[in-house]
């Protein structure tokens, strides 16, 4: 279990300048796309995509994998405001998956954010984010729902929501993989 000790007024002001920081990034070829840092609450579960574009869509109730992720988090008692969401990169890279050289560059973002948020638990959501992550390797089968241990914090890999989106059916299935999460 992570959970920061500082007082959360200090770090929610460190995370504000940190994402000032990534606003102006020019650390890798994505910095001219659209940049979204991520949001939500301290100290309870954080959700961790690959990258805007897809993940970014995960932060509006207008947009389809928003939709979905904030139903299978009403299933689980959660509000959109109990949880923290963010990517691995901060910039979009379009429809593709970003590259090893653009996720390095920006791990020390991702990495000041987890220190600063404290999760008691991650969630990553998605193969390619498991696997930039480090939580497996490409010729592994994908084990969803799984504790491992990240860093010292309980995290178990899960379905994307645009892999929800697109099998529908499993929904329910979605569902009991993140209700370990509480
Ligand atoms: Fe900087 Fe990360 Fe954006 Fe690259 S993806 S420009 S490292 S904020």
């Amino acid at each position: 279990m992570s959970v920061n000790a500082e007082p959360k007024s200090r770090r929610r002001s460190i995370l504000a300048s940190l994402k000032t920081a990534v606003l102006v990034c020019k650390d890798c070829r994505l910095h001219r796309s659209n940049k979204i840092f991520g949001d939500g609450s301290l100290d309870g579960i954080m959700f961790i995509s690959e990258a805007p574009g897809k993940g970014h869509m995960l932060f509006s109730h207008n947009q389809l994998h928003g939709r979905q992720l904030q139903a299978a988090l009403a299933l689980l008692g959660l509000r959109r405001r109990d949880v923290y969401i963010t990517t691995l990169v901060k910039c979009s890279p379009g429809l593709r998956a970003p590259y090893e050289d653009e996720i390095n560059a920006c791990n020390q973002y991702l990495m000041t954010q987890i220190a600063l948020i404290g999760p008691t638990k991650i969630c990553v959501l998605g193969r390619v984010a498991a696997i930039d992550l480090g939580l497996m390797k490409r010729t592994d089968k994908m084990t969803c729902g799984k504790w491992i241990d990240f860093k010292g914090i309980k995290t178990i890999v899960a379905w994307h929501p645009s892999y929800i989106a697109r099998n529908h059916k499993l929904f329910n299935d979605w569902v009991k993989q993140l209700r370990v999460l509480v």
